[in-house]
């Protein structure tokens, strides 16, 4: 009989592994189940917030995976695995077989360990952390905010999706405040003391916002210890001081999506342990388990990682299948971010599977350097934006 792979989420990682899965071993049955019709793509969502980019052209659909590659696309959700039978439950009562399990469920919200605020205040105050609605609410919010007003970022510690995501988020806010409401301010409450790509960040805010964005590091009164939904205030550890927001964006801190939870395939922080030479559950023999979700050594939880990992785990899918060793894999990583639609900074790396973990390759990768020209700056720009189509394509064009 056929082999019957079944991916669990129609993502970054989930989408890659079923369609790699279909180009290595076009005789395998693929099935892909994601609970959404499209899928809205993390990256872009920032510019989207920023005022220059529109909902359509972040938002990617199946057809092509279903239509040309001949994966088997299910609009449903996984609400249940039994390992022992090797089946998935699904929401709408059917249930699969599969031989093996593949799941890129990307991120859930820790939303207990910010006293004050629960996941259903995310409709007032908005995450943003998964695009789509979240996306909407918040560009609509700063449409809304009166000029002089202020916009507060919660921003989450370590580790999160996107690492120098909450920091593009603000440069591209302030952007869009400096052009439509220039008296306005942004403060962001950091979790942490220091962020990535912290030095080319901070250049470029000086360089096109002066002071309007305040980046305060946990030790130095950033560190929020509860959130007022109502009063519209955040509560930093130097006690007395609320700060008030007309807007506020606040991202909790994360953890692997509810069903590795429901699985038991996480470990005590929430993520999922794999064998990091083929992502390979240590929990359970049939399945793999990538992206966000996964604890995947010196990988960044990022849509080009999660993409390169879909790569990996269907090769070992399919050598596994054939009783072949697994490969030693090398992989990349490149996060893009625009401080403004014109101003790009970037930071890359290579990894290789090394002493029993995904490891950084010495003398690879490294951020783009300070102090350039704003040629430089544009052409970074416009490599930040093909890229995004580069790795769309890849994933779903
Ligand atoms: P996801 O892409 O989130 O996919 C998970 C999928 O699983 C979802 O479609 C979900 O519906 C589905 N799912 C969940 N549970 C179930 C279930 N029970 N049954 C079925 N389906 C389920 N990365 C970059 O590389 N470059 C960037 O510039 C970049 N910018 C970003 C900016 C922002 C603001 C944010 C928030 C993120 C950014 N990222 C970027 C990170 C990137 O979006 C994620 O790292 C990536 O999407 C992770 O892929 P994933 O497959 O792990 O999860």
């Amino acid at each position: 009989a056929k082999a019957h792979v079944v991916v669990v989420g129609g993502g970054s990682g989930g989408a890659t592994t079923a369609r790699y899965l279909k180009q290595f071993s076009p005789d395998m049955m693929v099935t892909l189940i994601e609970p959404n019709a499209t899928y809205v793509t993390c990256y872009g969502s920032n510019w989207v917030i920023g005022g220059f980019e529109s909902m359509d052209a972040i938002t990617h659909g199946y057809d092509n995976l279903r239509d040309r590659d001949g994966i088997d696309v299910i609009e449903d959700k996984v609400v249940g695995v039994d390992a022992d039978s090797r089946t998935v439950r699904l929401e709408s009562g059917d249930s699969l077989q599969y031989d093996k399990l593949v799941m890129s469920p990307g991120i859930d919200f820790k939303y207990d360990d910010m006293p004050g605020i629960e996941e259903a205040d995310a409709e007032t105050i908005p995450h943003a952390w998964k695009a789509g609605s979240q996306t909407e609410l918040l560009r609509s919010q700063l449409l809304e905010m009166p000029n002089g007003g202020v916009f507060v970022m919660v921003a989450p510690p370590n580790p999160f999706r996107c690492p120098p995501g909450p920091y593009e988020r603000v440069s591209l806010i302030a952007h869009y405040l400096k052009e439509h409401k220039p008296r306005s301010k942004i403060i962001v409450l950091d979790a942490k003391d220091n962020f990535s790509k912290q030095g080319l960040f901070e250049e470029g805010w000086e360089m096109h916002y002066g002071d309007m964005i305040e980046w305060r590091a946990a030790s130095d009164g950033g560190l929020v210890e509860e959130i007022d939904v109502g009063e519209m205030t955040a509560r930093a550890d130097s006690g007395f001081e609320r700060v008030r927001a007309d807007v506020m964006n606040f991202i909790p801190a994360q953890r692997a999506g509810q069903i590795a939870h429901d699985v038991g395939l996480t470990n005590d922080e929430g993520w999922v342990p794999v064998d990091q030479r083929t992502f390979k559950s240590e929990m359970d023999d049939n399945i793999y388990v990538l992206g966000d979700a996964s604890v995947a050594g010196a990988m960044p939880k990022s849509g080009h990682s999660a993409n390169n990992q879909g790569k990996i785990v269907a090769a070992a899918i399919v050598r596994e299948l054939m009783d072949q060793e697994p490969l030693d894999p090398s992989s990349a990583n490149t996060c893009y971010s625009l401080i403004t639609p014109e101003h790009g900074i970037s930071v890359a790396a290579v990894y290789k599977y090394q002493d029993g973990a995904q490891a950084g390759v010495e003398g690879s990768g490294g951020v783009s350097p300070s102090g350039e020209t704003s040629s430089f700056r544009a052409r970074e720009a416009a490599y930040t934006q093909a890229w995004y189509a580069g790795i769309t394509q890849d994933i779903w064009g």
